[in-house]
């Protein structure tokens, strides 16, 4: 891929499937969520993804921003994104273009919040009435229906194959992916001194079907410990009105050197 330059947001070039190099232009706006945008391009296979500085938290009740939350967000889910493809998991990234702006590939999301789970927090030890920082014996996987009216329900591999969201094996391989994506950031957290609590995925398919990483690993969607002071490195500092968003944010991408 050869990159232009127009602006502040560099053009990619992105050889299509008939082999010819083709400027990717942004479009139409498809969609706004809570944290990103999504822009249609010129190819049907590519979006535009433009990361927000606003945080919410409890499914939208609680609104603020996180000054320059939208760029690291962006670096570090680019960043580690490309790690992982480099550890043989299939994610949609695929091009920076600026501070906040990332070409990644259209998918049709999988309905499913991915959780992984390596010590109690949040909403585990509310359920099992342990306290936060117990260390699991072995990482859990949950699954939430990904939708905001419901509050995002916790559901089981019978409810996703029974309500057709994903088939069985598709399942198998979003666990598979999930539990390597574990492994693999436990290992880089470790070597910059940061304990992985837990965070969540989300998964979609490409126009043939194939299921790829989506969506973005942040400290937005990532519980993120100091392994030597146990201090929140993630949203937490925002859901519970502790302070210091903007340093935690900048403290995780120093130490992953990004
Ligand atoms: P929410 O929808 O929960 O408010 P965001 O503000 O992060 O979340 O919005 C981004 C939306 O884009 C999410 O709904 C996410 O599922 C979706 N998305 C993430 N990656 C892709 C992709 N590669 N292709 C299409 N949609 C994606
Ligand atoms: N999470 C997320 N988006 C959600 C719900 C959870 O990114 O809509 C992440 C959250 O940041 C944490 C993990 O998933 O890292 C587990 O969250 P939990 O179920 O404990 O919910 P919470 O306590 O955040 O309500």
């Amino acid at each position: 891929m050869s990159i232009g330059c127009i602006g502040k947001s560099k053009v990619p070039k992105i050889k299509n499937k008939k082999g010819i190099k083709m400027s990717i232009i942004k479009s139409e706006q498809l969609y706004e969520g809570k944290a990103k945008k999504v822009f249609a391009t010129n190819d049907p296979e590519l979006v535009i993804v433009d990361y927000k500085d606003d945080a919410t938290a409890f499914n939208g009740e609680k609104k603020g921003t996180i000054h320059d939350k939208g760029i690291v967000n962006n670096k570090m889910s680019n960043h580690i994104m490309k790690l992982l493809e480099k550890d043989g998991i299939p994610t949609h990234f695929v091009e920076e273009i600026s501070d906040r702006e990332t070409v990644v590939k259209k998918v049709t999301i999988v309905p499913l919040e991915v959780i992984v789970r390596n010590i109690i927090a949040g909403s585990l030890s509310k359920r099992v009435g342990q306290p936060e920082g117990v260390k699991l014996n072995s990482a859990i996987i949950e699954y939430c229906y990904k939708d905001d009216e419901l509050g995002d329900p916790m559901v089981n591999e019978y409810h996703i194959a029974a309500l057709n969201w994903a088939t069985k094996q598709e399942v198998a391989t979003i666990a598979e992916y999930s539990l390597k994506v574990n492994e693999f950031l436990l290992k880089l957290l470790k070597e910059v001194g940061v304990d992985l609590v837990d965070f969540k995925l989300e998964f979609g398919r490409t126009s043939n079907g194939t299921i790829i990483l989506a969506d973005e690993i942040s400290p937005d969607t990532c519980r993120f410990w100091d392994s030597t002071t146990g201090e929140k490195l993630d949203k937490d500092r925002f859901r519970r009105n502790l302070g210091g968003e903007e340093e935690a944010y900048q403290e995780m991408f120093k130490r992953l050197g990004i």
